[in-house]
């Protein structure tokens, strides 16, 4: 946990429309106490994503620059394109007591974990099953196949990290997996930990990915 921070940390992590982006936005919004970490990146806004909330759209130049003067806790390069979590603004609200919440990918994840004096508490998210998945990202691209057969190809990759997190989730129906996070989180809110079944969560991967 952050030693002498108030704020706790917790990472939501998962391959592309597993729903994490949902389960992140819904949890803000039902705890006060919640912020949500908004990112920098270098993609293109998408038409539903509001400047300066779901993330800061900044140039190459802009990125860079702000990677030069090491303002980074972490950055990741992600379908080509450069995406950042700030430290400052992340450091001020855990100083308030905020608990802070990140919807990052394992690279970031594990540069994170790196960081002395945080500790986090982290989440990976699987899809229920690849049908489901493709779905959700067809309607998300608004049917761009190639697009989708891009990020279908990288799902694997991303599966493949899924033990390097504390607790595995599988997103088959969103408010379950909403409960079980919340419930876990108020659980290590109190210092304690659950134990998950590795097994299980093995066999779902191999599952995934066969
Ligand atoms: P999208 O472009 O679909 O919004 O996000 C693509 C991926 O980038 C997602 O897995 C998301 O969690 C990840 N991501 C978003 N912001 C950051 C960030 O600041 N750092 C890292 N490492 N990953 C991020």
């Amino acid at each position: 946990m952050a030693k002498d921070k108030k704020g706790l940390m917790f990472v939501l992590s998962s391959p592309s429309g597993t729903g994490k982006t949902t389960l992140t936005k819904k949890l803000a919004s039902n705890n006060n106490n919640f912020s949500i970490s908004i990112s920098h990146t270098t993609r293109e806004s998408r038409s539903n994503e509001i400047k300066g909330k779901d993330y800061y759209f900044v140039s190459r130049d802009e990125f860079e620059d702000l990677e030069k003067k090491e303002q980074f806790f972490e950055h990741a390069n992600i379908f080509d394109n450069r995406y950042g979590t700030l430290r400052k603004p992340v450091l001020e609200l855990l100083n308030k007591g905020k608990d802070v919440l990140f919807d990052i990918d394992w690279q970031g994840t594990k540069q994170l974990k790196k960081i002395k004096d945080l500790s986090l508490v982290t989440f990976f998210i699987l899809p229920p099953n690849l049908k489901a998945l493709k779905e959700r990202l067809l309607n998300r691209h608004q049917g761009n196949e190639e697009l989708v057969n891009r990020r279908m190809k990288k799902f694997n990759e991303e599966v493949s990290h899924w033990n390097e997190y504390n607790y595995i989730f599988v997103n088959d129906d969103l408010e379950s997996c909403y409960s079980k996070i919340v419930n876990t989180i108020s659980l290590e809110k109190k210092g304690l930990s659950q134990k998950q079944d590795l097994e299980k969560i093995k066999a779902k991967v191999e599952e995934l990915i066969k």
